[in-house]
């Protein structure tokens, strides 16, 4: 009889000694990621590596594993990095590495069923729930990140605001055109959420800011008001907790007194920013978040959780249920037994089959308890202040935005230079630095001017890394000036 096909080892001695050794390998590169680049540019023989053929025949795990070591590892983003500051990503963590190779080894689906995952993700949501001062019979879920968690809050929104017909008419017979409110810094994602479902990104209003990159409230009122003069329905108003460009926090509480006033939803995307209420000394800038009917966080930015691990919370579960839940005949909850669970996770998201994201979540916090990630976000926003004074200090740099808490943006400057040659000279800076691997800041532009940003959710950035940063900065742009002058 022929051998049976099994795709487990035939030695596990030997896979098990190869998992050791991986471990080993991967422990020693978080011990001394601060001794590599903080980025390497693929060579373009590695990338043209990634253009086999799909493998027919099996492959020895040692030969893959070195193939990992030779062209994957050598070339990450660089987020594990002390002077990795581009965009908004977060940084990992040992523990969180280790428990996301444990949730691999139950491989558990937590979309429904009877089993431990759901409750260690009950859990989780409970904490957060705490942690902003929600209801304790409020609900959540984990997602993937606050794209998703975005989405989420805004069909809930929808839906309550219409119906849950919807569910059934889909938009295309609304009676009034529904609109939703943000402040043009609002990230993408709220706008893409619009166009997912179907209400298209004209329905979201993006009403102009405060000097303080604060939402306008007053506009936002007329803009209400005008909207519903010409038959249009307001459904939601979006609040921001750390905008993307400035870190910036819109007042939650005149958000929430005008929600109430016209009958709308308010929902707040906290991707990073809501986490500062875990930094007592920051916490107030999240003053009144609580008022939000839903609230969008990533975990896997200032809470350094291992990609992916975003979440949403939301005041009334029913509403949160009722939008999402599906019967089918495959799908049947007996009152005992494997299906017999009472939430199914599957039931309040997009996604039925989902991963036990839960438990590095629920390990991390609890290694270091939510303090001591407080901490790490206060020290980061001293940081912010840190680099501030030291391009304060230094006539070749210019601040081009007021720091707002984890965020810097600024350039080279030299009066010689007219200020389209400077956004070119900061360009090729930004790029030099990448390319050297020194440090990886992003860009964005502040007032019609390229801005080198740094914005810093990174543990393990200290404070010589921002000395180490600006030297360089300084050291490149002279070089760079030349052909400039
Ligand atoms: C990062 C970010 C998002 C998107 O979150 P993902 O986790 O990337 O899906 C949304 N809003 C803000 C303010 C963000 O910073």
């Amino acid at each position: 009889m022929a051998e049976e096909i099994q795709l487990d080892p035939k030695d596990w001695d030997e896979l098990r000694e190869l998992g050791h050794q991986m471990l080993d390998d991967i422990f020693r590169y978080l011990q001394t990621v601060r001794e590599k680049p903080a980025w390497v540019e693929i060579p373009n023989e590695v990338k043209a590596h990634f253009r086999e053929p799909v493998p027919r025949a099996p492959q020895d795990p040692k030969a893959i594993y070195e193939e990992f070591l030779a062209k994957i590892l050598p070339y990450p983003l660089g987020n594990t990095h002390p002077r990795f500051w581009g965009w908004v990503t977060g940084t990992g963590t040992p523990l969180g590495m280790l428990a996301e190779m444990l949730a691999a080894g139950m491989n558990s689906n937590v979309g429904g069923a009877e089993h431990i995952a759901t409750y260690v993700e009950l859990q989780v949501i409970d904490w957060f729930k705490e942690v902003f001062g929600f209801p304790r019979d409020s609900s959540g879920i984990l997602v993937s990140g606050a794209s998703i968690a975005n989405l989420l809050g805004l069909i809930v929104a929808r839906n309550v605001a219409i119906g849950n017909s919807v569910r059934d008419t889909g938009i295309q017979n609304v009676e009034k055109q529904l609109t939703a409110y943000c402040s043009v810094e609002t990230h993408s994602s709220v706008q893409r959420a619009m166009e997912v479902m179907g209400l298209g990104n004209r329905a979201l209003r993006q009403i102009p800011i405060t000097a303080d990159k604060r939402i306008d409230v007053n506009t936002l009122e007329a803009v209400i008001l005008e909207d519903k003069a010409k038959g249009y329905q307001p459904f939601a108003l979006i609040g921001n907790a750390g905008t993307t460009n400035t870190g910036a926090f819109d007042s939650f509480s005149d958000l929430a007194d005008l929600a109430e006033r016209y009958g709308l939803w308010l929902h707040v995307d906290g991707a990073f920013g809501a986490l500062v209420n875990l930094a007592p000394s920051l916490r107030h800038l999240t003053y009144g978040i609580e008022r939000a009917h839903s609230l969008a966080f990533d975990m896997h930015k200032w809470l350094h959780i291992p990609h992916e691990a975003g979440c949403i919370l939301f005041k009334d579960k029913y509403a949160h249920h009722s939008s999402f839940a599906m019967q089918s005949d495959y799908l049947f909850h007996h009152t005992k037994g494997t299906s017999s669970a009472d939430i199914w996770l599957g039931d309040y998201g997009i996604q039925l089959s989902r991963s036990f994201r839960a438990l590095k979540v629920w390990m991390s916090i609890k290694e270091h308890g939510i303090e001591r990630f407080g901490d790490s976000i206060k020290r980061n926003v001293d940081q912010a202040n840190y680099l501030k004074q030291l391009i304060d200090s230094a006539p070749q740099l210019q601040l081009l935005a007021p720091v707002s808490l984890n965020i810097v943006c600024f350039r080279y400057y030299d009066a010689s230079v007219t200020d389209t040659k400077l956004n070119d000279l900061n360009q090729m800076i930004l790029i030099e630095l990448q390319r050297s691997g020194i440090a990886v800041p992003s860009s964005t532009i502040v007032d019609g001017n390229y801005a080198i940003r740094v914005a810093i959710t990174n543990h393990r950035s200290q404070y010589t890394d921002f000395d180490l940063f600006i030297d360089k900065v300084l050291q490149v742009g002279q070089d760079l000036l030349q052909k400039f002058a």
